[in-house]
């Protein structure tokens, strides 16, 4: 018996290459990462604008990896920069990638929604998803570009939660350790 857990999950192929995804975007941060006031990294040569798809799959991979094992029945993030790697981890995992949207739509019915303070924007929004996609017991991945302050992500678990399911797991690819959230979040348990 040679396949892996995921490989055995979704029934097909699935290669996670034991990279140094970490080290890899360190060194990309260190070389091409502006500082903006306000603690902003500006990432948008290979992250959030133009995306370097290799190393964010190498992220996913890592994401992936961490949690084969576990139980999750889709992946949720939220718009725009979230959507690339929680769609390249769902797809590794074998389950649908869910995202908030930051405009309700006016086709969507059974809207859960909840304000959000963005901290790069200096506002608060409101992020909504349809309570079609999201249902009792589901357990939900939660994957993300950053954390700063945790606001995205607990408006997230706050609708997740709201909803019946569960939030079973967190993958950031870069957490801002001189911001709150990391403490926050992980204190939540
Ligand atoms: P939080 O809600 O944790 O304060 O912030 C998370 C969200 O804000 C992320 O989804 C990300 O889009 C954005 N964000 C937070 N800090 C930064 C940053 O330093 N640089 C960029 N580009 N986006 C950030």
């Amino acid at each position: 018996e040679t396949s892996s857990p995921l490989e055995r999950r979704t029934g097909r192929p699935v290669f996670l290459t034991t990279t140094r995804a970490m080290e890899i975007l360190k060194k990309r941060i260190q070389q091409e990462g502006k500082c903006h006031p306000g603690g902003v990294l500006k990432v948008d040569s290979f992250i959030n604008h133009q995306i370097d798809a290799s190393l964010m799959m190498e992220i996913a991979k890592e994401f992936a990896k961490r949690f084969e094992d576990t139980k999750i029945d889709k992946v949720i993030t939220i718009e725009a920069s979230g959507i690339a790697p929680a769609i390249m981890v769902a797809s590794l995992l074998g389950v649908p990638m869910l995202f908030a949207k930051k405009k309700v739509p006016s086709t969507m019915n059974g809207i859960l929604k909840s304000e959000v303070f963005s901290f790069t924007k200096s506002r608060s929004y409101n992020v909504c998803i349809s309570d079609k996609f999201l249902r009792k017991g589901e357990k939900c991945l939660f994957i993300d570009d950053f954390l700063a302050n945790g606001c995205a992500l607990q408006g997230l678990i706050s609708i997740v939660e709201s909803a019946g399911a569960t939030v079973a797991g967190l993958g950031i690819a870069i957490e801002k350790g001189f911001q709150i959230g990391g403490r926050v979040i992980r204190n939540l348990g």
